[in-house]
């Protein structure tokens, strides 16, 4: 499949002279960005003839944007979307999500996870990374709504049945690692260091090494966490993932809301990828990441939502406003964390958190991942600085076109892959059946 992009604003993308910014037009072909060059109108008019190209998009001076990336959600848990709110963590987990979970079925997960990728797609999401259970239902939901994503059975060594958890995730790994052409990778999830003791952890990082997985970990989320472990071994959750080999490996740790100076170095000496999850730290109660820290420390930092039941929007945009906006206000400086960083974090940096390689930025080779932003409205005008206005004025609503993999997944308002009426069905079904 061969589709031209055509007249579309690119923005500066890390200073490469492969892809121009401006008015550009865009060749994508077998999935992958083939060109990107200045536009030109006049010239060579027959690259642009329908015969060459497969497909022709007009752009009509949009904005192209590298997909998002939502780097952490559990997308089985959409079904419980405004079940639990204004809760503080550990009740929300212990009362409301961990006794609802265990009635959840493969089906429920199914639909909940495809109602979720509906969702984020139509918001210009592109690529997300998951963790939960019956994680075979949310790679099918994947495999056929076309987004990216980056899989993790999450498990928990507290329980009897860790060990059964762990060896589905196992398992997991080996059936869809580079599944649904290669749009899923996936990791080992072992679900926080407050919930996996040492001997577990080190079961995790055996089969991690053998598998060659990356691991997805929440670290640090809360003050009571950090209380326990420091009380359980002596060190923070950080060190305490080190000292048992954990960080040895490729490690994505999600919140780190908590986290020391110490903490900064060890991440950055580790290479430890971090995802900011913002909305939900606010909404649980749990505090605020010190980012600005962090970006000095240079780490690599993607932003996620986390899941539904915590946030209760599964939005790309809303976390990167936010994420530029609170720290500013809590450090008290209007510099820290510009769009140009927030931006940054909702594609590359959430690609490389997760460990994608070729994902989050437009460039010549790299993978047909592509949103068009319609910059019409109101609130875009007048368009002095599309960068700064897709953080600060752009809105979910304003994307028209998604294509993952070189393929046109929403159009004009239309979901092409997801039977949005039956997906409604289904996720009510469900709820009636689990009294939400
Ligand atoms: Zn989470």
């Amino acid at each position: 499949m061969r589709i031209l992009v055509s007249d579309v604003i690119n923005l500066p993308q890390d200073n490469s002279k492969e892809a121009p910014e401006g008015r550009v037009d865009i060749g994508i072909e077998d999935g992958r960005i083939s060109f990107i060059r200045e536009h030109a109108p006049d010239e060579d008019q027959a690259a642009c003839s329908p015969e060459t190209w497969d497909q022709v998009i007009e752009g009509r001076g949009r904005l192209a944007l590298p997909g998002l990336v939502n780097a952490h959600t559990h997308l089985g848990m959409t079904l419980l979307r405004g079940y639990g709110d204004d809760l503080p963590l550990m009740v929300w987990l212990q009362e409301k999500m961990w006794p609802i979970e265990d009635q959840l079925t493969a089906e429920d997960v199914y639909w909940a996870s495809l109602l979720a990728i509906g969702e984020m797609l139509r918001g210009g999401v592109t690529t997300c990374g998951d963790m939960y259970f019956h994680m075979e239902a949310t790679a099918r939901a994947v495999a056929e709504a076309g987004i990216r994503a980056s899989l993790s059975r999450g498990v928990q060594g507290v329980s009897g049945s860790g060990l059964r958890g762990l060896d589905e995730a196992v398992r997991f790994c080996r059936e869809w690692e580079a599944g649904a052409d290669g749009r899923i990778t996936t990791m080992l999830g072992p679900h926080a260091p407050f919930t996996c003791p040492p001997e577990f952890l080190h079961k995790v990082v055996d089969w991690a090494g053998y598998l060659d997985v990356p691991i997805h970990i929440h670290v640090a989320e809360t003050v009571a966490e950090v209380s326990q472990i420091r009380q359980d071994y002596g060190m923070t959750p950080l060190e305490m993932l080190g000292a048992n080999g954990v960080l040895d490996l490729p490690v994505m740790a999600v919140h780190c809301v908590h986290m020391q100076e110490t903490d900064f170095k060890l991440a950055a000496d580790k290479d430890v990828r971090i995802v900011h999850c913002p909305s939900s730290n606010m909404k649980l109660g749990s505090g605020i990441m010190p980012l600005p820290e962090m970006l000095a420390e240079e780490l690599a930092i993607g932003l996620g939502t986390d899941s539904a039941a915590s946030n209760n929007k599964l939005d790309l945009w809303e976390e990167m406003r936010l994420a530029s906006l609170i720290h500013k206000a809590t450090a008290q400086d209007a510099t820290v964390v510009p769009a140009s960083a927030a931006l940054e974090m909702a594609t590359f940096g959430g690609a490389k958190a997760l460990f994608l390689e070729g994902v989050g930025r437009l460039l010549p080779g790299w993978v047909g991942d592509l949103i068009l932003v319609d910059m019409e409205g109101l609130h875009w005008q007048p368009l002095s600085n599309p960068q700064a206005s897709a953080v600060y004025s752009g809105q979910r609503t304003d994307v028209s076109l998604v294509m993952v993999d070189g393929r046109i997944v929403y159009e004009e308002g239309e979901l092409l892959t997801i039977d949005e009426d039956r997906v409604r069905y289904h996720v009510h079904k469900s709820a009636a059946r689990l009294g939400l």
